[in-house]
């Protein structure tokens, strides 16, 4: 029987309802502010679907543009006055940073009370240490998607393909605290369908089209694609698609991602939902 395949864009609008009803109700607007260095083209088309997206559900965002040569400690300040400005509720950046720019200790340099994506250490080590204060956006919305369908974690087989800082690593974590028995594999992994095999949970967040084929994957297993790669298909018009083969998968496994409308809009909703939280917990420390 073919998978079930889990809606993305259908539990993101949920998502995103629930967030902008609390919005409604907050004592004060919820403001996130975006730095974006070294403006590109793409990095200005994202910001502006960013600021859309938070317009739906109530927040009001400003992306701030800063030079492509500005210094480590102008760029510090700025994001020290962005921590410092009661009047903002949640502070982003856009990566990537040019070179010069170390990303870490941008990160690091945001309030962790403002940190909306979750990537500063200090939200990182509480995910570690099982009090998450911010996750990051991309591990919550593949939760959110497993938890979506109902299906056991605890005692499952999970198997996290990629370990990166973003994905795979928290990935691995808060699947960790649900009490699954989590595999992280990278790409030392030496037998890598030996444990795609095995997983009741399949998380694949490479970035490689294809990675995942059909034949390793575990009958009913529930498969959740992070990946995005835009490829060229057979009649040479280019397309997204994930990391996993999707056709086949969805043959054999029991539920499935897809992509696009599976994690991606997940990811956003997680955004907004951190940016709530974000609000929240600024609230609270008036
Ligand atoms: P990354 O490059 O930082 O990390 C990739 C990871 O994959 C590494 O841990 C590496 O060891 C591992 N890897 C590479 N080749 C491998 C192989 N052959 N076998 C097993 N492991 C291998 O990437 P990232 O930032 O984590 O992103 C991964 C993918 O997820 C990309 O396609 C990215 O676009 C996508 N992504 C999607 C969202 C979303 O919202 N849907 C968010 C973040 C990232």
């Amino acid at each position: 029987m073919a998978a079930v395949i889990i809606d993305g864009e259908a539990l993101a609008e949920k998502i995103k309802g629930e967030v902008r009803g609390r919005i409604s109700r907050m004592q004060r607007p919820v403001r996130l502010a975006a730095l974006l260095v070294g403006a590109t083209a793409a990095g200005e088309i994202y910001a502006s679907r960013q600021q859309q997206a938070c317009a739906r559900v109530g927040i009001e965002y400003a992306c701030t543009s800063l030079p492509g040569d500005i210094s480590r400690e102008e760029m510090l300040r700025s994001i020290q006055q962005l921590n410092n400005d009661p009047q903002i509720t949640g502070v982003m950046l856009h990566l990537p940073l040019p070179k010069h720019l170390d990303t870490t200790e941008m990160q690091y340099a945001i309030d962790p009370r403002k940190d909306v994506e979750g990537v500063n250490p200090a939200n990182i080590g509480h995910v570690v240490y099982g009090h998450t204060l911010i996750a990051p956006c991309t591990a919550q919305a593949v939760i959110e998607l497993i938890k979506s369908t109902g299906a056991p974690i605890r005692g499952a087989e999970a198997v996290v393909v990629g370990a990166s800082q973003i994905a795979g690593k928290p990935i691995a974590l808060l699947l960790t605290q649900l009490m699954a028995t989590v595999t992280l594999c990278h790409i030392a992994t030496r037998d890598l369908k030996e444990h795609t095999r095995r997983a009741d949970i399949l998380v694949v967040a490479v970035g490689k089209a294809g990675l995942i084929s059909a034949e390793m994957i575990k009958p009913a297993a529930m498969v959740i694609d992070v990946g995005i790669n835009r490829v060229t298909g057979t009649d040479g018009v280019k397309k997204t698609v994930g990391d996993v083969e999707f056709e086949a998968a969805r043959e054999i496994a029991g539920f499935i991602t897809p992509v696009p409308g599976g994690v991606g809009p997940m990811t956003v909703a997680m955004l907004m939902q951190n940016t709530l939280r974000s609000a929240e917990l600024g609230e609270k420390n008036l």
